[in-house]
């Protein structure tokens, strides 16, 4: 017999009570929203308002612009400021605290707070952590299950979309016969993987081609070879005819070289800020990075903020990375 996932879960339970008891929900997620949380969010809105509720999605960046075709992308709402918020219930996805939303004035209600990474900190009324969720989207799909809502295509391909950005197209190593298993559900209710991945990663513009080169042209490697570095700046950018969202998935590259086992992308803002990118493989733990300087992610992807400039901070993370990739390159299969 299956044991209903809600009774294996108190969390989701709690959280399935506390929806069936409210009407009017908002749903956000953090900065610089990836696949996952616009999936996430949007898989939840539908499942919501197919159960009578009535959702606003706010968010503080708008999704990558080749996301604006999936169904919903245009009624996220983009707003840094303090949200009217009359609403019975915030539901937050992906964010370790509140300010990661980018949102003022979220504090102080009733609110949902369900996220796949480790160092959340727990700021809600209702936490559902589950660090070895290999996408946040997971999770969106056992709560819709667990409300009793059918998959349509709009939450299938919402899901679908979450799990297969948020695995790097499935190369990550947190991937479980779970994720599989939602996959295969999503493909039964009509979603078209092929067609999925044509419209998530063959969406470059030529600009992005030529962005792409300059990256990689001007790319460092280093720790003998196993460790690549990126930069991003404004002249990149302008050169190539390129905005700072067709960076999106770029840091993966470098990782398709074999010698490679991790890489740093130092992307500079115009405000002097630097946000660090870091992808690995395997057992380099780029989190530990991350979290020491105030940042999170999980272990072969996370990133941090830096306040510049590039040449006093570079030196410093670039070591670190080399000393983590030594450390964790004996356990490579
Ligand atoms: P990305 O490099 O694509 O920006 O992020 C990779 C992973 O690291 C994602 O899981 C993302 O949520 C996390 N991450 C990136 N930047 C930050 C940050 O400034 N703070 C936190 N807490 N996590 C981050
Ligand atoms: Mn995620």
């Amino acid at each position: 017999m299956t044991i209903p996932t809600e009774t294996r879960n108190p969390a989701l339970s709690q959280i399935c009570d506390a929806i069936h008891a409210r009407t009017r929900f908002l749903i956000t997620s953090h900065t610089k929203p990836d696949g996952d949380s616009i999936g996430s969010q949007l898989a939840m809105a539908y499942a919501l308002e197919a159960i009578g509720k009535e959702v606003r999605i706010v968010n503080a960046d708008p999704a990558p612009e080749h996301y604006l075709e999936f169904p919903g992308v245009s009624r996220i709402e983009i707003t840094r400021g303090i949200v009217e918020t009359d609403v019975d219930a915030l539901i937050v996805m992906e964010s370790g605290d509140l300010a990661r939303t980018g949102i003022a004035g979220l504090e102080g209600r009733f609110a949902i707070n369900i996220d796949h990474h480790q160092g959340n900190a727990r700021y809600a009324s209702l936490n559902w952590i589950d660090e070895s969720a290999a996408a946040c989207g997971e999770m969106v799909f056992d709560l819709i299950e667990a409300l009793g809502v059918p998959l349509t295509i709009e939450i299938a391909t919402h899901v679908y979309l979450a799990i297969l950005t948020d695995t790097g197209s499935f190369h990550y190593s947190n991937i479980t016969p779970k994720t599989f298993d939602i996959c295969r559900q999503t493909v039964e209710a009509g979603v078209n993987p092929a067609a999925m991945a044509r419209r998530v990663f063959d969406q470059n513009s030529f600009g992005k081609l030529k962005l792409i080169g300059a990256l990689l042209d001007e790319m460092d490697l280093l720790a003998d070879g196993r460790l690549a570095a990126m930069y991003l700046n404004d002249d990149i950018l302008n050169a190539t005819g390129t905005t700072y969202n067709d960076t999106e998935g770029l840091i993966n590259l470098p990782l398709t070289a074999r010698e490679i086992q991790a890489v740093v992308f130092f992307k500079l803002g115009a405000d002097g800020d630097i946000h660090v990118s870091m992808r690995s493989k395997y057992d380099v733990d780029v989190r530990a990075i991350a979290a020491r300087h105030g940042g999170g992610g999980h272990k072969n992807a996370a990133g941090f903020k830096m306040r510049g400039p590039l040449e006093a901070v570079r030196d410093g993370v670039l070591k670190e990375v080399a000393d983590a990739i030594a450390h964790g390159i004996r356990s490579r299969p």
